[in-house]
């Protein structure tokens, strides 16, 4: 159920960062006959390891001449804001510095160069894509191996192999440490400002993303922002493969939204693929482009239309992501707790047309919810929770009516009951925070759980049926 990793058998490297990840790469390259010296700056995940057997040994005291390569973990800092001491060191003596998709790949060239490798990267969405790639690849019969930043550690997967496909998230440390990363299909969603702690400038972070899909046989690019575009120009004129992707406007050639609706063009003939209405666990123009990027990838392996209608038609969707829950009497009940700040949280808001009766709030972040100001007329009514409760008051003043709840419980309850006398056709119970959970919950997930389960728990509750 792994993928050993056998280019450093016979060798010895340094692996720093005992997290997850950390713990199955460790593991797999001992499979494959390497001997590991790690090691972890956090004691806790230093004894997680020791009790999954992994032998620890501390790299400040290591002379690192003995190894011959620095195993990184994607959390630990390899340029930004400083190099982490770890990677000074493997500097110093001349050390390659990798992680573990850099791992997969030299082990898919080794074993299986022509099993299809797909690899997802993006600002935002990427997730989603990567979860409906997959699912669109198995309703269509594949065999699939899904995972890398979502879910299962890339070499905990099973190994590369030409009737498999490997669909993978890469974020953009990952990419950082996969210096021969070279899918198959490769794709940038799109690209805005986003970790820049550690990525310096926005122009280093987008050149970073662009490897991936230079790198690709076949590129998938968003081009509806600038940095996009400009990439996906780039790759054509170092002649790679490029389908472009828009939401946004009609390209001559590439995959294009109109509504709901997601149609090839080429050179202006036009040819439809699928219709996204109705389908619950793909709304708003922001999963259009994921569910386009999903088709263009499938597409270019082989998956027909009809499968890949088939298969939207049946996408899960992903947890706390516009999840649907339910209904609650004649309200729809969603759960997005992953919007923690006010552009995820707009997504969601331009997802639904009217009747939104929304639950914000929690510990606020920079900037406050007034960008959302143009969505404000699909509110019918806002439950204010947590510390950002008096701030979202002061900007929704005089534009939406709202209340002052307190509490998640509190605000569904109250939204529970309004939302019964709305006029809208259907309206929603959306809980899309703009806002992190820190002050009232350990995590989103858990705020979102509890969500579900008071909403499960409200006379009138009837769950989603998926698929
Ligand atoms: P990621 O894995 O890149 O964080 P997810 O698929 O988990 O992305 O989606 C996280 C949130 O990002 C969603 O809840 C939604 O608010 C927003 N989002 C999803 N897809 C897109 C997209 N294509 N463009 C912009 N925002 C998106």
């Amino acid at each position: 159920m792994m993928t050993p990793v056998t280019s450093f058998a016979g060798k010895s490297v340094a692996l720093f960062g005992l997290g997850g990840s950390g713990i199955v790469t460790a593991r797999t390259l001992v499979a494959g006959g390497a001997s590991v010296s790690a090691w972890d700056d956090s004691e806790a995940s230093r004894r997680a390891a020791s009790e999954a057997g992994i032998s620890l040994v501390d790299l400040a005291q290591c002379d690192f001449g003995a190894f011959a390569a620095l195993i990184l973990a994607p959390g630990v800092p390899l340029t930004h804001p400083q190099p982490h001491w770890t990677v000074e060191k493997a500097r110093a003596s001349g050390l390659e510095v990798i992680g573990d998709i850099e791992l997969f790949c030299r082990e898919r060239v080794a074993h299986a160069p022509l099993s299809p490798f797909v690899a997802i990267t993006g600002t935002n969405g990427k997730s989603t894509t990567t979860a409906l790639i997959a699912h669109l690849f198995r309703v269509a019969g594949r065999d699939v191996a899904m995972g890398g930043n979502i879910g299962t550690a890339i070499l905990a997967l099973e190994p590369p192999a030409l009737n498999r496909v490997h669909v993978i998230e890469v974020s953009s440390y990952q990419i950082d440490l996969a210096p021969s990363l070279n899918p198959t299909v490769g794709v940038l969603l799109n690209l805005s400002p986003d970790h820049l702690d550690r990525h310096g400038t926005m122009a280093h972070y987008a050149s970073v993303k662009e490897r991936l899909v230079a790198a690709s046989d076949t590129a998938i690019i968003g081009v509806d922002d600038e940095w996009c575009s400009t990439i996906a120009a780039r790759c054509e004129a170092k002649g790679g493969t490029v389908v472009r992707l828009s939401v946004e406007r009609e390209l001559a050639t590439g995959i294009n939204r109109r509504g709901t609706e997601i149609y090839w063009t080429c050179l202006g003939e036009q040819r439809s693929v699928a219709e996204l209405l109705g389908i619950a666990t793909l709304r708003g123009v922001h999963n259009a482009q994921n569910a386009a990027a999903a088709i263009a990838v499938v597409s270019a392996l082989g998956v027909s239309d009809e499968a890949i209608r088939e298969g939207l038609a049946s996408f899960p969707g992903l947890a706390h992501r516009l999840e649907v829950v339910g209904h609650i009497g004649r309200a729809l009940a969603i759960n997005d707790t992953k919007a923690t700040n006010a552009d995820a949280a707009g997504k969601a808001l331009a997802s639904f047309d009217d009747g939104i009766f929304w639950i914000a709030g929690g510990r606020a972040k920079e900037g406050g919810i007034e960008p959302l100001a143009p969505l404000f007329d699909r509110i019918e009514k806002a439950y204010l929770i947590g510390e950002a409760a008096d701030d979202f008051a002061v900007t929704l003043e005089g534009r939406v009516p709202y209340t002052l709840c307190g509490d998640l419980e509190t605000a569904l309850n109250q939204a529970a009951q309004d939302a019964q006398a709305s006029q809208a056709h259907e309206p929603v119970i959306l809980l899309s925070p703009a806002c992190a959970s820190f002050d009232q919950f350990k995590n989103f997930e858990q705020r979102g759980e509890r969500f579900r389960a008071l909403a499960s728990a409200m006379p009138g509750f009837v769950p989603f049926a998926k698929g």
